[in-house]
């Protein structure tokens, strides 16, 4: 073989996520994953890497809105759908919500109560960026209600600082990279 070897994927996050402070808050230091997901080595290495973690998923949940990007392309690898988890007042009635507390401000996540079934389903969340906890909280929470069994959730960047991972314990959370 020859060739330098490829970087692995926490490297690849590390080198293709920008950091913007004081957004949209003063004080908070906001990872922006637009270049990670517009690169295509990246796409893929973060993309097997999350699919890698949800092998025993029916069904993958997406959490707006970089979740359903990242959620689309692990169902796919996957061979599973993808439920799509807006944020309050996109969907039409009937939903199912749950309202949470944000690194900044309250959030809502809904998702239908009519035209899915989810129930006894096996279901890993995707989102991009493990904070506080609070948004993967409420999405088990939503997902739990609506009869599914949520094995864990697989984000791509953690920020253990702010403590998620403690906040939705038990819940099984698999990060791509820390910093
Ligand atoms: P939390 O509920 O506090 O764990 O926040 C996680 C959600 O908020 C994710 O859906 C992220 O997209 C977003 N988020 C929170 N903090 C940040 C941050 N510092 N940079 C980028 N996204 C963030």
């Amino acid at each position: 073989m020859s060739g330098p070897a490829a970087p692995d994927v926490s490297q690849l996050i590390k080198n293709l996520i920008r950091e913007v402070p004081d957004f949209p808050e003063p004080g908070v230091q906001f990872k922006d994953m637009t270049p990670l997901l517009a690169d295509a080595r990246g796409l893929r290495a973060v993309t097997d890497a999350l699919a890698a973690t949800a092998a025993e998923a029916d069904l993958v949940a997406g959490l707006d809105a970089r979740g359903f990007l990242l959620g689309a392309a692990v169902a796919t690898r996957l061979g599973t759908g993808v439920l799509a988890v807006r944020k309050g007042g996109k969907l039409p009635p009937p939903v199912h919500s749950a309202t949470y507390q944000l690194e900044y401000g309250t959030a809502t996540l809904e998702i239908p109560a009519d035209g899915i079934d989810i129930t006894g389903l096996n279901v890993v969340i995707i989102d991009d960026v493990l904070a506080t906890g609070g948004t993967l909280a409420a999405a088990k929470r939503l997902l739990e209600a609506s009869g599914a069994t949520v094995l864990g959730a697989a984000v791509v960047l953690e920020l253990p600082v702010l403590g998620g991972r403690a906040a939705v314990a038990p819940m099984r959370v698999s990060s791509l990279h820390t910093v």
